[in-house]
């Protein structure tokens, strides 16, 4: 079966003193982007593009560069999922925190996604130096440039 979810695309809640945002699985990342910087809020960390729905990125174990963060699924703090018999399952890691651990990336195999929570942190701008570098000196450095880089990728 293929769903499109792409009008279920609002955000539903924002915290900003837990810097929690609630937000439907069809939402892009772009536009959850624009919505939390609105907000003065931000992802902890994100993938090179972003034109995934939420849900997808998640689902599939979208990650980014960051040194200190995980992949996209570890900011997720509570899943809304509509199993294959239409009832509807809310999980975090207080509630039920074994289905919510594998139902973050999921691959669709436990359900629709169709709302999660996020936990976002205030804005944060990254100065980006890119340079072309040897390959035989990125090799000999890479640990010296992973420990000096919140983020690094080569
Ligand atoms: C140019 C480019 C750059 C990329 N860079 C990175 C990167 O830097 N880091 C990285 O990790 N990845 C990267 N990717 C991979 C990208 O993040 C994945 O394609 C993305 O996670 C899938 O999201 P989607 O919305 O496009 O996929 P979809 O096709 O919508 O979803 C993918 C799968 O997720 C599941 N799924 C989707 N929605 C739901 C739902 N509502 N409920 C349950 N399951 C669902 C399904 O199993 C579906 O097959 C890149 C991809 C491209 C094309």
């Amino acid at each position: 079966m293929l769903l499109d979810l792409s009008r279920m695309d609002r955000v539903l809640a924002v915290d900003r003193v837990t810097c929690r945002v609630t937000v439907q699985a069809g939402l892009v990342l772009h536009e959850l982007n624009a919505a939390l910087a609105r907000q003065g809020l931000g992802l902890t960390d994100m993938g090179d593009v972003d034109v995934q729905t939420v849900a997808g990125a998640i689902s599939t174990g979208t990650h980014g560069t960051g040194r200190d963060s995980g992949a996209l699924a570890t900011q997720v703090v509570g899943l809304e999922l509509v199993l294959a018999g239409g009832s509807v399952l809310t999980r975090s890691a207080d509630e039920h925190p074994d289905v919510f651990a594998v139902a973050r990336i999921g691959l669709g195999a436990l359900g629709v996604v169709t709302a999660v929570t996020l936990q976002v942190e205030p804005a944060f701008l990254l100065t980006a130096d890119e340079r072309p570098v040897r390959l035989d000196d990125v090799l000999r450095d890479v640990e010296q440039l992973v420990a000096d880089h919140e983020h690094f990728e080569a």
